[in-house]
């Protein structure tokens, strides 16, 4: 096992009456907030409204129209408002994107310059303004870590900011929210669920605890996901997803390993700065991809365990052939909750294969710390095989 620390300092506060005790954990942080939010579905749910009233007394200020992939412009205009409203703490109402966003933007309120310097430089953030997030989607995770994902247009880049300043001081997530979830976002978090274990769990070396916390979280997403699919209002689904999403990404399935560079996540974030595509959904493309890939003699028994552990194969197999049959069982599994297969299908091309390729080493961690080490060849290899 490795040396490690895991910091989880936000308060997760679950359950049908969760949205309620927002104004008792927000009141010691001032009077004046700033709600954001995307597209106005938590308008048309009634979601903005509750959480509205749960805030009755305190100076409201709405910044709306957060992109899914949140854009470093919005950042930017939020922060503006926020100054000049002088807002004590923000509500975050909405999936990892509106989260992402308001983590960028609870920083940026402090400091004098672009946002984007504090997506390229993690340590220019100094200060913070506190954040609280109501949660809609079971996905990203980003309600229970510090980092979000910003993504800059004119430049095509979609990168990490990441602070310790920007954990939630406390998120509230009633799984019942997510039952409006129309089927292409619940089929996109899921496989982003599965993508952050994915990166956590088919690395060098696992080990006992890490292994079997990513197991669980990967069997309770193919049991749930297709189950919130055809029944959108299944509380009981929708709160193990939900709670899979929030442990997803918080440091507890990598536990004690070595640090992985999550190579999905590297090349997904390469695709959406170009076609600003959905986030999970190009997960769920490249994975499999990602996998065949990966797939050798020295890492096929990883891929097994994965076989018998999650699918539950016949452990006596061939471990050869119990690697592809799970990689084949996840392209199978994605296909069956209504995700398509090729990166062509969702409008991209290879005009930016190289480009992508050359900017993932200025922005990620080294890819040759994967499974199977991906240089420059192989990270056009993965993106043609997904095209
Ligand atoms: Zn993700």
């Amino acid at each position: 096992m490795h040396s490690f620390e895991l910091y989880m300092p936000t308060r997760l506060v679950y359950g049908a009456d969760s949205i309620e005790k927002l104004a008792a954990a927000a009141a010691p942080y001032g009077k004046r907030v700033l709600i954001t939010y995307g597209g106005g579905s938590v308008v048309r749910s009634g979601l903005l409204d509750r959480v509205k009233k749960a805030l009755t007394g305190f100076e409201v200020v709405e910044f709306s129209g957060i992109e899914p992939n949140p854009r470093v412009t919005s950042v930017n205009a939020a922060a503006k408002l926020a100054r000049e409203q002088k807002a004590d703490f923000i509500v975050a109402v909405g999936g990892g994107s509106v989260i992402d966003a308001s983590k960028a933007i609870a920083a940026a309120v402090k400091y004098d310059g672009d946002a984007w310097d504090l997506v390229k430089d993690g340590s220019l953030i100094k200060d913070a303004l506190p954040l609280f997030s109501v949660l809609t989607l079971a996905a990203t995770g980003s309600e229970y870590d510090a980092p979000g994902v910003i993504s800059n247009m004119d430049t095509n880049e979609k990168q990490a900011i990441s602070s310790p300043l920007l954990f939630p001081k406390a998120s509230f997530c009633d799984p019942s929210v997510s039952a409006s979830v129309p089927a292409w976002h619940t089929a996109a978090g899921a496989a982003d669920i599965m993508s952050h274990t994915f990166e956590q769990y088919l690395v060098i070396e696992g080990n006992d605890v890490s292994d079997g916390f990513c197991e669980t979280i990967l069997k309770t997403v193919i049991k749930n996901a297709p189950i919130c699919i055809k029944d959108p209002t299944n509380l009981e689904s929708r709160s193990a997803m939900m709670l899979a999403s929030s442990f997803g990404c918080c440091g507890l399935l990598a536990i004690g390993n070595m640090p992985s560079p999550w190579p999905c996540h590297a090349i997904e974030h390469e695709i959406s700065a170009w076609h600003d595509i959905t986030h999970g959904v190009g997960l769920a493309i490249i994975t499999p991809h990602w996998m065949r890939y990966s797939l050798n003699e020295k890492t096929a028994p990883r891929f097994a365990q994965y076989a018998v552990n999650v699918w539950g194969m016949d452990p006596k197999g061939d471990v050869m052939e119990l690697a592809n049959a799970a990689i084949d069982k996840t392209a199978e599994f994605f296909a069956s909750i209504g995700i398509p297969q090729r990166l062509s299908e969702v409008g991209v091309d290879d005009s930016h294969f190289e480009a992508m390729a050359d900017h993932i080493p200025t922005c990620w961690w080294p890819l040759s710390g994967a499974l199977r080490p991906i240089d420059k060849a192989g990270v056009i290899e993965i993106l043609r095989a997904s095209l």
